[in-house]
């Protein structure tokens, strides 16, 4: 073994426990300078100071004699130190052991004096295999313990994807998916707020038609910034100019946001799409310390695909939903819609007593309109009748076609009085709008028949509709283009009779 070193290696470190002069010198010559004997002296054996130090020795050679005398919770500490081998030195005078003994003591090997260079250089190569075998174990282990994790961790991507995967498809309200799939994202990362938008490009007008989600009410200038990104973003991605735009909150219950000030995350961005085409895009505040490991962001990835696909059926699903609750051609609810609407706000109506009042509304001679200017004139009248209705209500009123040319206007906590001055601002602008059909303009007028059940009232339901029914039918019969109210029209009957 001698010269096997290289210059500028450190020699390796062993340990002898109380050795003679002469056994550390048959020590040294034996392995040569690719090691340091480091002997301490019976008094002095290693303890705390240096069995904490970081290089260990591969090899401790201990006399039996020595070994005998060191007490047992010493021995203890020394049979601690794993990567390091115990070579028992037995004398001549030294009773006999057992080798099944020396094992159990944790000795590697036992050598008998004389120290011969031989038996040295023999137990150290033992020592050396030994140690070496033992890395292998550990390093073996690590990777056991590696791929262990690495499992652990694809374990929790399927349970993240297998989430994401079932509350997308609990619910076909986009809000509420992607309130869902926040919660579920956070599995994965810290998200802080997840916006949303979606866009719809219509060819023939070259306009984009915008649908955002904001995480939750922020204060005025935080949301307006949110709006511009997303606005910007649909802008760059859905190909058009903007056209119009929709807000939605995603939290239902619109909790504040929790220390948004001192949390700064870092902004990304994850495209959605079916197919080839990009529809929309989420846009989150992650925090900006967590990285994410490659397979993590690949899971990222498909969380965020199905949860596309999950969005874009909400979305279909909410349009045909607008579809079948609104008339195709004046954009305004329809009927069925409208007697859903009202039987509902009787009930509300009966529970808690207060107004609510319902117009009809019905365009005069409209046969005519028909008969003079063509069918599609009547059709462009029809629409605009649709305009002029939604422009003049409130959100909580719902203003419905009821059949051809006939309307209805719902209002809950309306009195008769206002809802009598609503018909009337009604009546007047549909007097006042101007209609051209080939180059020939016309006008159309409306009557409309008013009925309410006052505060507190306990008048029957199902008299309301019946109620402005008639008021119409009246309106009509005095001539059109009047706004009749239900009450007055009883009165007119009593002081005709
Ligand atoms: P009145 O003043 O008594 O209400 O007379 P009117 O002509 O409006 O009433 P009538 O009920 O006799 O005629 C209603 C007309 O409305 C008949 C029908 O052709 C027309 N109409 C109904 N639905 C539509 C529609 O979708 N488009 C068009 N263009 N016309 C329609
Ligand atoms: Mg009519
Ligand atoms: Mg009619």
């Amino acid at each position: 073994m001698k010269g096997n070193m290289r210059r500028g290696e450190r020699p390796e470190l062993m340990w002898g426990l109380g050795l003679t002069e002469a056994q550390k010198e048959q020590i040294e010559n034996a392995v040569g300078p690719g090691f340091f004997l480091r002997n301490f002296p019976e008094g002095k054996l290693p303890w705390n100071k240096e069995l904490n130090q970081a290089e260990r020795p591969s090899a401790t050679w201990i006399p039996m004699k020595v070994w005998k005398q060191i007490s047992d919770n010493r021995k203890d500490e020394y049979k601690r130190l794993e990567e390091t081998q115990r070579i028992l030195i037995q004398d001549e005078q030294d009773e006999p052991v057992e080798m099944e003994q020396v094992l159990e003591q944790g000795f590697l090997t036992v050598v008998t004096s004389p120290l011969t260079r031989r038996k040295v250089q023999d137990a150290v190569f033992r020592a050396k295999e030994v140690t070496s075998m033992y890395s292998d174990i550990y390093r073996m282990t690590e990777e056991i313990m590696l791929e262990r994790e690495l499992l652990a961790r694809k374990t929790d991507q399927l349970l993240f994807l297998n989430r994401i995967l079932t509350v997308c498809t609990e619910s076909l309200d986009p809000a509420i998916i992607l309130a869902n799939a926040k919660e579920n994202l956070n599995m994965l990362l810290p998200v802080y707020e997840m916006h949303a938008v979606f866009w719809h490009h219509h060819e023939a007008t070259g306009f984009t038609d915008v649908e955002m989600f904001l995480d939750r009410k922020a204060d005025a200038k935080q949301e307006n910034e949110w709006v511009e990104t997303l606005m910007d973003c649909a802008e760059r991605m859905g190909g058009g100019a903007i056209g119009g735009f929709q807000m939605t909150h995603i939290d239902p219950l619109n909790r504040p946001a929790m220390g948004t000030a001192e949390r700064h995350g870092r902004v990304v961005t994850m495209p959605l799409s079916a197919g080839n085409a990009h529809f929309g895009s989420l846009v989150l505040t992650v925090d900006s310390e967590v990285r994410m490991g490659k397979d993590e962001v690949e899971t990222f990835k498909a969380a965020a695909s199905h949860l596309g696909l999950a969005l874009r059926n909400a979305l279909t699903f909410k349009e045909v939903k607008l579809r079948a609750d609104h008339d195709a051609l004046t954009r305004i609810y329809n009927r069925h819609t409208f007697d859903d609407r009202l039987v509902y706000e009787l009930k509300r109506r009966q529970r808690y007593g207060h107004e609510l009042s319902l117009l009809m509304v019905d365009l005069d001679h409209f046969k005519g309109v028909n008969d003079t200017y063509g069918h599609k004139a009547g059709d462009m009248v029809l629409k605009e009748m649709g305009t002029i209705l939604r422009k003049a209500l409130r959100s909580t009123d719902l203003a419905a076609r009821y059949g051809g040319e006939e309307f209805v206007v719902l209002l809950p906590h309306t009195t008769e009085k206002d809802a009598h001055m609503l018909a009337e601002r009604i009546r007047s602008r549909v007097e006042a709008t101007v209609f051209s059909s080939e180059g020939v303009q016309f006008s159309v007028t409306a009557s409309i028949g008013v009925a309410s059940i006052e505060s507190g009232c306990l008048s029957r339901d199902e008299d309301l509709l019946l109620k402005a029914d008639k008021a119409l039918y009246e309106a009509k019969n005095n001539g059109r283009n009047m706004v009749v109210v239900s009450k007055i029209h009883e009165t007119v009957q009593q002081a005709r009779q």
